[in-house]
């Protein structure tokens, strides 16, 4: 199988830089052996959240203070408002409405009741622009009886910590009870298949409406499946009702995959779901096929590829006993040598795996025994010199590094 560009991996970063190209007319096709980490995700976007351990205020001029080897001191810090721009229409245009503006980070709060700095937040989702002023004082936490995926205390105090009055308000209606047949259905994910139907949604808004008189915003769980959804429950509740993250697997990062997904193969995109790239085969400086779990003895060929397998959770980088290594083709990887180095004991420690990732040049070229491989690009959280934990770029990473690709493929026709 012939194609103009392979991207190995599914997630943010490969389905970013699949839809920039099929929009220009590639043959792409997207080879993705499992889900993503944004199937972690709570609704928002992060450029860059923290450096030296201090929240940015703003990304943008921050981003060109870092160090040379972060992705973004490689695609050169006068590119990154343009490539963040890009990135936000490129998002609407797959259906993901999101607010936010790269040369000001909001907040948004996380199931737990903690304000992180963020770039971009759905739009039907609870965020403060600042924290000195907050939109409105007091607050209506909706928390569905038996729901497992919403930690309601901790919400509730990280919010009066910030300065809200919170009444916390449980409620349940028939539908949602019947779901309870089992301790484990009660998930976010099931209660977006069942809190679809306007009758069922006006339940929930009645019992809302009930309760919640005295407030000045409704919170309620993202638990609902779609935009429409959202626009008619917010239809339905006389007070401005905006969603709160839920513990993943998160409905929002679900339906933000699957829109992107659906975007990509609209574009003619081939979305080859539940494969693995295994191998791949090196002449010269170039690959020029990958060999797939599935396809077997059919490589796929192409006149570039793209990595973008993720870090060590989707398997995009491998640690055994001695080492860590990239598992397709064994390319360079930035990472200590001594494993005593790679972790600290402590679960809010600094991790040193977290930063881990592939080599690359400055234009993003993977390298294998120090030289470049001129048809095979990194992007994405399988990068090194980046760490989506500790400086909040994770989501930012993936997406500018794609679009940053996208543009340097196209730009070799
Ligand atoms: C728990 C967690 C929470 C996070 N929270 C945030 C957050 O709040 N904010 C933020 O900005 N970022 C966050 N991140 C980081 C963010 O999710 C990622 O930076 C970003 O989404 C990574 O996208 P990606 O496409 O580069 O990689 P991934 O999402 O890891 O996707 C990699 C894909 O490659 C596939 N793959 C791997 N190996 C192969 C192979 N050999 N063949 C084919 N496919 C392969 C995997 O199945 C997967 O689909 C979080 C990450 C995690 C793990």
């Amino acid at each position: 199988m012939r194609m103009d560009t392979v991207i190995m991996g599914g997630g943010l970063s490969a389905l970013t830089c699949g839809i920039a190209l099929a929009k220009r007319g590639q043959r792409v096709a997207i080879v993705a052996s499992g889900q993503s980490t944004l199937l972690f995700n709570g609704g928002s976007m992060e450029l860059l959240g923290c450096v030296d351990g201090k929240a940015v205020t703003s990304p943008l001029e921050a981003i060109a203070a870092l160090p040379a080897e972060h992705p973004y001191s490689k695609l050169g810090a006068d590119r990154i408002s343009e490539l963040a721009s890009e990135a936000h229409s490129l998002l609407t245009d797959a259906g993901i409405v999101m607010e936010g503006k790269a040369d000001a980070n909001h907040w948004r709060i996380t199931p737990i009741g903690v304000a992180k700095p963020a770039w971009l937040t759905l739009s039907s989702h609870f965020s403060i622009d600042s924290l000195g002023e907050l939109p409105c004082k007091r607050l209506a936490l909706m928390c569905i009886r038996g729901f497992f995926d919403q930690p309601n205390g901790m919400l509730a105090e990280g919010l009066k910590g910030l300065g809200f009055e919170v009444d916390k308000l449980e409620f349940t209606t028939d539908e949602i009870t019947a779901l309870r047949r089992s301790p484990s259905e009660m998930r976010a994910n099931s209660l977006a298949k069942r809190l679809v139907s306007n009758a069922s949604l006006q339940r929930v808004a009645d019992e809302i409406n009930r309760l919640a008189a005295d407030a000045d915003m409704v919170l309620f769980p993202s638990v609902l499946a779609d935009e429409d959804v959202i626009q008619t429950l917010k239809s339905m509740v006389k007070k401005p009702l905006r969603l709160v993250a839920t513990l993943p697997p998160a409905v929002s990062g679900n339906r933000m995959q699957a829109l992107l997904r659906h975007y990509f193969r609209m574009l003619g995109g081939n979305y080859l779901m539940g494969d693995t790239v295994v191998s791949g085969t090196l002449e010269g400086d170039r690959l020029t096929s990958v060999t797939t779990a599935k396809l077997g003895d059919m490589p796929l060929r192409a006149d570039n590829f793209v990595l973008a397998t993720g870090s060590f959770v989707s398997k995009g980088l491998v640690a055994d006993y001695g080492r860590v290594y990239e598992p397709i083709l064994d390319l360079d990887v930035d990472a200590d040598a001594d494993r005593e180095q790679w972790t600290r004991f402590g679960v809010l420690e600094p991790q040193a795996y977290s930063r881990y990732g592939v080599k690359t040049d400055a234009g993003l070229h993977c390298l294998k025994q120090g030289k470049p491989i001129q048809n095979l690009r990194a992007i994405g959280s399988v990068l090194s010199g980046h760490d989506a934990i500790k400086m909040g770029d994770g989501t930012g990473v993936s997406l500018l590094t794609a679009l940053a690709a996208a543009q340097s493929i196209l730009a070799t026709k």
